[in-house]
Order: structure tokens, then C-alpha cells, then sequence
């Protein structure tokens, strides 16, 4: 007897873009791997390198490593 149930959690989760104020810039910052974007006056556009850096964020990549 088996019951299908559904996995819940089993997708890969993205961490939501961060942005920190620095003075009077924000800077996108990545939780990730540890990536700052340069300092913009609107959080928008900070939030929009943020999304860019995810694209080619070098950990977000699911690679093992052993060491
Ligand atoms: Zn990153």
C-alpha cells in the first residue's frame, strides 16, 4: 500500500535579494557566497544587481565539495 503524497520543500529554495544601506547608498549583498554590488542610491536598482548576481551566483551551483 502506497500513499502518494506530495514532497513539500523539495524544490530549490533562492534566498530573496538582499539589500543593505550603507550611508545614504544601498548595497545588493549575497547570503550566498558573500557578494556585494556597488552602491546605488534606490534599493530598486540594488535589488535588480541582486537578481542579476543570482543568475551567476558561483554558490548557488548545488557542487559538492569535500575538503
Ligand atoms: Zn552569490
Amino acid at each position: 500500500m502506497v500513499a502518494m503524497s506530495p514532497e513539500i520543500g523539495g524544490a530549490a529554495s533562492v534566498e530573496p535579494p538582499v539589500v543593505e544601506d550603507r550611508g545614504s547608498f544601498s548595497h545588493a549583498v549575497c547570503r550566498v557566497c558573500g557578494w556585494s554590488g556597488p552602491g546605488r542610491r534606490s534599493r530598486r536598482v540594488s535589488r535588480e544587481d541582486s537578481r542579476a548576481h543570482q543568475e551567476t551566483c558561483p554558490g548557488r551551483q548545488p557542487s559538492a565539495q569535500e575538503g
